[in-house]
């Protein structure tokens, strides 16, 4: 026959491990946000790199198209020149010449860096889209194994809860008060029980003669002198036996 007490340290057990179990069905592990945290990174490069694609892709048109002016203006001048008649057009018109030649060689130039630039953009984008889908699978995988183990720690708690409500009706209801109002000011434990002559919460030796009077009284409420909590006596953990 077990006694009321041992059945209040059971019922503390439980209660304590349910707890712990919706605490950990709450909170995702730190892979799994780590991993969020590195997707949305790369989420981010991956978003810059795109705009800085099509920024270097309108750049590029603009640049072709200035090219373009350039070139007919070029020509524009070299039959300008068979016209002149005098030195002074002639000069002016040497002129536009030459600043079209050099406009055409910068931008020529120009173009070149910007086309090795779209083709690291476009490079990168390949990449990152490449680690996203990875990391994703990644992720998808965490969570799955996430729930998994959810499922199993449910299943635990709910039996849990079926023991704690089972020990509520077998616990008279003065124990269940005297313990509720102990726990609620001292950290949820309200029962501590005796282990090698110590109280188990607070570690503080407990009389000898004290300990000889609770094992006859098991069921009577004796508490620690130090911590106030209830002490239980379970023969279980009695080295002395
Ligand atoms: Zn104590």
């Amino acid at each position: 026959m077990r006694t009321i007490l041992s059945k209040l340290w059971d019922y503390q057990v439980a209660i304590l491990e349910i707890a712990r179990l919706n605490r950990a069905l709450r909170t995702y592990p730190e892979s799994i946000r780590a991993l969020e945290t590195e997707i949305k990174t790369v989420e981010k490069r991956l978003e810059k790199t795109k705009s800085d694609f099509e920024e270097n892709k309108n750049n590029q048109k603009n640049r072709e198209e200035y090219l373009e002016m350039c070139k007919r203006n070029l020509e524009k001048y070299e039959s300008d020149l068979m016209e002149v008649t005098n030195q002074k057009d002639y000069s002016a018109v040497l002129n536009e010449i030459d600043y079209a030649k050099k406009e055409i060689h910068n931008t020529e130039e120009e173009l070149i860096k910007l086309f090795e630039e779209i083709e690291k953009n476009e490079k990168a984008v390949d990449e990152y889209t490449e680690i996203l889908s990875e990391k994703q699978k990644e992720l998808d995988k965490a969570l799955e194994d996430f729930k998994a183990t959810n499922k199993e720690q449910i299943a635990k708690r709910d039996q849990l809860i079926q023991v704690k409500k089972k020990l509520e009706e077998e616990i008279p209801l003065k124990y269940l008060k005297v313990f509720y109002g102990i726990a609620k000011k001292r950290n949820g434990i309200g029962v501590a029980t005796i282990e090698k002559e110590t109280c188990s919460a607070c570690h503080m030796k407990i009389r000898p003669q004290k300990i000889n009077e609770i094992k006859k009284h098991p069921d009577s409420l004796y508490y620690c002198e130090n911590c106030q909590r209830i002490l239980v006596y379970l023969p279980d953990n009695d080295d002395s036996q």
